[in-house]
């Protein structure tokens, strides 16, 4: 995804320093990547304001302090690190990733404590995760991989091991299908890979409540919904309410509203994106584009007028 051309050379954040993506470094023996030990979080930038920054940055500290993990910076500096990063790469519309991983330790082994925790921060040109089929609703199987349940680590954890996610989007892409319902070990609906889910059945919006992250795009589809009349109820689903829905669809910030039309082989619904789904979508890409709830990437940056004016030079219609 990063492109080291230098063309594309992104300017990263790693451990302190903006750098080119070319130049970004990081130990072969830092714990994320040894063990998966670390936390991150991911966010987007729409017409150079990063939609709820504040509720990423409070999420990717939740996670961190429930792992006893110590992010070097205050909440504060991750923002306007965050900012700087979309602004450096003079990105419009982006996809923004935080990581932080539990980094290098005294020796290679699995023991957490003397590690020097690092961090990266990236930003790409904003791609939807659902690609084109996004747009005409997606094809889901019910994956036979159940999620890792609370009773093993808490799901509210955005971990930087996102193996059992990756083997349900495995599963499903090699089933023809462009991703996978994840049912938890009882064998209810929780979430898909990268997504929360939802069901609309009569009008009403259900949305999972046990062993999911919980989603800031789903708080947003849920104040949406409330504000426009669609009752919501956060419950438990089973893979039959999918089956007879008459909507479904997935929210996520990486890939937006995303309708899902075919289930295992089932039509949903109409087979086409629903009417609830469509007022969702367009409600929520207006508010992304309208910079409420959003910090703009110029707001209390301490960069050099150098880069501002490059800046406004070669972007003369950045903000
Ligand atoms: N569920 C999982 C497992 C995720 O990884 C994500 C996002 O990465 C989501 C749900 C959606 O969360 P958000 O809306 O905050 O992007």
């Amino acid at each position: 995804m990063l492109q080291t051309s230098a063309q594309h050379d992104r300017i990263l954040y790693v451990n302190g320093e903006f750098v080119p993506s070319s130049q970004a470094k990081i130990s072969v023996f830092d714990h994320g990547i040894l063990y998966g030990d670390g936390v991150y979080d991911t966010m987007c930038s729409w017409n150079y304001r990063v939609f709820k920054l504040d509720e990423h940055v409070d999420r990717l500290h939740e996670s961190a302090h429930a792992i006893k993990l110590d992010i070097p910076q205050s909440k504060e500096k991750m923002k306007e690190i965050i900012l700087e990063t979309v602004l450096r790469n003079h990105l419009s519309n982006a996809y923004v990733k935080v990581v932080v991983t539990r980094g290098v330790g005294a020796e290679p082994l699995l023991s957490p404590y003397n590690c020097v925790p690092s961090v990266i921060v990236f930003a790409v040109p904003y791609m939807s995760q659902a690609g084109a089929a996004g747009e005409r609703g997606i094809k889901m199987i019910v994956s036979s991989v159940r999620r890792i349940p609370n009773e093993c680590i808490s799901t509210k954890i955005k971990s930087c091991n996102y193996l059992n996610h990756v083997l349900v989007r495995m599963e499903a892409n090699e089933a023809g299908a462009d991703d996978g319902i994840e049912l938890d070990v009882e064998g209810y609906v929780c979430e898909a890979p990268g997504y929360n889910v939802f069901v609309v059945k009569r009008s009403i919006l259900l949305t999972p409540a046990d062993n999911i992250l919980l989603g800031i795009t789903r708080s947003t589809v849920i104040e949406l919904a409330e504000t426009r009349g669609v009752p919501v109820t956060v419950g438990r689903i089973q893979v039959f309410d999918l089956y007879n829905a008459d909507e479904v669809f997935l929210s996520s910030t990486a890939g937006g509203i995303v309708p899902v039309v075919q289930l295992d082989g089932r039509t949903i619904g109409s087979g086409k994106p629903g009417p609830i789904t469509k007022m969702i979508h367009d409600s929520y890409q207006s508010l992304l584009e309208s910079g409420e709830k959003s910090r703009s990437v110029r707001e209390n940056l301490t960069i050099t007028d150098e880069l501002s004016n490059a800046r406004d030079a070669n972007h003369p219609s950045n903000p």
